[in-house]
């Protein structure tokens, strides 16, 4: 699924990684839950909009993250 840029609807390039300055790598989001399945993570990927440099940041496991 491609996404367009927010702010020109350009095409955006994605499965950009990202790294934050310093010895963390990547950025990890998580969600806590009840029950067997303790938590669910993902790292954290990118979009870059090649036109006014809009970054969008997503997780290809969002299917895993779920309404509490
Ligand atoms: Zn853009």
């Amino acid at each position: 699924m491609k996404k367009t840029c927010i702010q020109c609807q350009t095409e955006m390039i994605d499965d950009c990684k990202v790294t934050v300055e310093g010895d963390t790598p990547g950025m990890i989001i998580s969600q806590k839950r009840k029950g067997s399945f303790n938590h669910v993570s993902a790292k954290t990927k990118a979009s870059v909009c090649p036109n006014c440099g809009f970054v969008a940041l997503y997780i290809d496991e969002f299917k895993e993250f779920k309404q509490l």
